[in-house]
């Protein structure tokens, strides 16, 4: 990591009044959840990428499900390493500020962060896969859930990959990314869309846009400052110089 880089997002940040940070899996490793992509990701052999899946699910509930309570059991045990915290601490102090995650884990709201969109949804809320029924659920599952209401399965609350979006929440992460004054994409591989082009949006409203990750990804040459090393070294170091 250039030092030079680290300071000056340091001086960035500590005089901005409107931040949007992107989060990814990369920001829960510290917490010991695999991200996909890396190398523990694999579960019984398979891609998750190819579970996570709205196909997998119509035709494979049962591996889906036993695939989703295996990581409610394992998420379950984690809890948020210092990147959450700081993120929480950012949260507090500055005036204008929205976290998006992709991560489905929870430890960002467990962190202590109010202003914050889980644009993927959430491990730890379950919906009916036909009616309207979802609840908030953090207890152990039956092997194949079912809807209290109509009797069909309940699925995770989580948008799969081939799958819109929750109506709404594109429209709250255009409209505060377009005010921000510095754009973060932290731990996240920039592969995943429409949260792969929000730094192009912020870039075209004027703001900074900074990549905090462990590696360059496809974003990092258009970004304004690359910062390479871990969220949970790099994110604390930058919250400790920013004055309430
Ligand atoms: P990803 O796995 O594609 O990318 C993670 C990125 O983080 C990689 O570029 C990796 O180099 C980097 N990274 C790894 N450890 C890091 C660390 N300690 N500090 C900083 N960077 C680190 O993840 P993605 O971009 O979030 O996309 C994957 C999709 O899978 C998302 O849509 C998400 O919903 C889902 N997912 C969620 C979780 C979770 O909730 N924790 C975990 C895996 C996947
Ligand atoms: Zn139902």
């Amino acid at each position: 990591m250039v030092r030079a880089h680290m300071e000056m997002v340091k001086a960035l940040l500590d005089g901005s009044r409107s931040i949007v940070a992107l989060t990814g899996a990369g920001v829960s490793a510290g917490s010991g959840i695999p991200t996909f992509r890396g190398p523990d990701g694999l579960w019984k052999k398979q891609r998750p990428e190819d579970l996570a899946r709205v196909d997998a699910f119509s035709q494979h509930p049962e591996l889906v499900w036993e695939f989703y309570n295996w990581r409610r059991e394992k998420v379950g045990q984690c809890t948020p390493n210092p990147a959450h915290m700081a993120l929480a601490g950012m949260d507090k102090q500055v005036p204008n500020f929205l976290l998006i995650t992709q991560n489905v884990d929870g430890l960002h709201t467990q962190a202590g962060s109010h202003r914050l969109m889980e644009m993927h949804g959430s491990l730890w809320r379950v919906q009916c896969s036909v009616c309207t029924y979802a609840r908030e659920d953090r207890s152990s599952l039956p092997d194949m859930p079912v809807c209290p209401v109509c009797g069909h399965l309940l699925r995770p609350g989580v948008v799969w990959f081939g799958e819109p979006l929750v109506p709404g929440v594109l429209k709250v992460a255009i409209e505060a990314i377009s005010s921000a004054d510095i754009f973060l994409s932290i731990g996240t591989s920039n592969l995943v869309q429409p949260a792969a082009s929000f730094y192009q949006l912020a870039k075209d409203h004027g703001a900074v846009t900074i990549e905090i990750n462990s590696e360059p990804t496809p974003n990092t040459g258009l970004m304004d400052f690359a910062l390479h090393g871990k969220a949970e070294d790099i994110l604390p170091e930058l919250v400790l110089g920013m004055s309430d």
